[in-house]
């Protein structure tokens, strides 16, 4: 188990139910996301209209439910919740479709695993507001056409190219989220820090924020973990030194790389002699899901310029190689 991943953890629910923000002036950094947001989201209430369809697309943990949530808060509706693969047959739709209230936000996580059968039921309710559906079988199968209530789809999903083009140009809205910043994940975490009553200096908010991968689950996360040992190994107050001697007991570097990060940066200089080598070879060679590499791994990689993306495929750069004290190979590039 990955203690840096940036999915959810089971560990991860309750405590982020507890220090998630539910309004947009908590949300931290993603300043232009705010900014659109919130000129929407108050057009939409002034004209007491449902807000447009948003999609949200980003890495795991960078904040899409939480924004659904203050969406849903800040038009003063409620929120229902799915998932794409949850969804399995267009029945589910429909009885979540049918119980909204006027207004109300439907919240489709994974929304790029939706069944092609589903997702068709999806395009009438999002343009018209209509449930176009098929009851039955065989001879006795017929459609029936029901009238829904405005409400506000809003999707979200790694990447907005895995999305079909008909469903994607059915959002009005598109938001992308992007990594944080050292300083807005030290907010963050000074931020969940005070709820959770942890003492907390501000350089040590800052150790944290530094590791944590530019994402705010994985800094939440990283605190309860250097809390505990500040509770046990120090006097409970985490300062800089306590937050480094724990994130270095946990494996977890001063890049905030884990041992998936310096085993696919490891295959790719060392296997494969710094690439270009295709994202198949090195799924294989680490034995991951190709997926788990574009959407968890290679990401904050690519961000952080330890890995570029070539058209012939990933190629480890000059830091790459510098972080693990080599030499760089001839072609990598800055
Ligand atoms: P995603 O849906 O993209 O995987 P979440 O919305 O579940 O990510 O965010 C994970 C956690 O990170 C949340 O519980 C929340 O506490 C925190 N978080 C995310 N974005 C922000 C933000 N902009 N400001 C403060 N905390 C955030």
């Amino acid at each position: 188990e990955r203690l840096i991943a940036a999915e959810t953890r089971p560990e991860d629910v309750t405590v982020e139910e507890t220090i998630r923000p539910v309004r947009l002036a908590d949300y931290v950094g993603q300043a232009s996301v705010r900014e659109q947001m919130g000129i929407f989201i108050d057009a939409a209430r002034r004209r007491g209209e449902a807000l447009d369809h948003v999609l949200i697309f980003g890495p795991p943990g960078l904040g899409k439910t939480t924004l659904a949530h203050i969406i849903a808060h800040e038009m003063g509706v409620g929120l229902k919740q799915t998932s794409g693969p949850v969804l399995e047959r267009p029945g589910d739709l429909a009885a979540l479709l049918t119980n909204l209230e006027p207004r109300e936000v439907l919240f489709v996580d994974e929304i790029h695993r939706l069944s092609p059968v589903v997702e068709e039921v999806l395009y009438p309710a999002m343009e018209d507001y209509q449930l176009d559906i098929m009851i039955g079988e065989g001879p006795a199968a017929r459609s029936i056409k029901l009238d829904l209530p405005p409400f506000t789809l809003v999707g979200a999903t790694t990447r907005a190219g895995l999305l079909t083009s008909p469903l994607r140009d059915r959002f009005g809205i598109v938001q992308r989220l992007e990594f944080y910043g050292v300083e807005e994940l030290a907010r963050i975490v000074t931020r969940s820090a005070g709820i959770m009553a942890v003492g907390m200096t501000a350089d040590g908010a800052h150790e944290i924020a530094r590791r944590s991968r530019g994402t705010p689950r994985i800094a939440n996360r990283l605190l309860r973990r250097v809390r505990d040992y500040a509770e046990v190994r120090a006097d409970g107050q985490v300062n800089r030194t306590v937050a480094a001697e724990a994130l270095a007991m946990l494996d977890v570097d001063a890049m905030g790389f884990d041992l998936m990060d310096r085993k696919l940066l490891g295959a790719l200089i060392e296997k494969f002699d710094g690439g270009p080598v295709g994202i198949d070879s090195l799924a294989a060679a680490i034995g991951e899901e190709r997926d788990t590499i574009e959407d968890v791994l290679e990401p904050f990689l690519i961000q952080q310029g330890f890995i570029a993306r070539t058209p012939r495929g990933r190629v480890a750069t000059r830091n790459a190689y510098l972080h693990f004290g080599l030499k760089p190979g001839q072609n990598a590039p800055s």
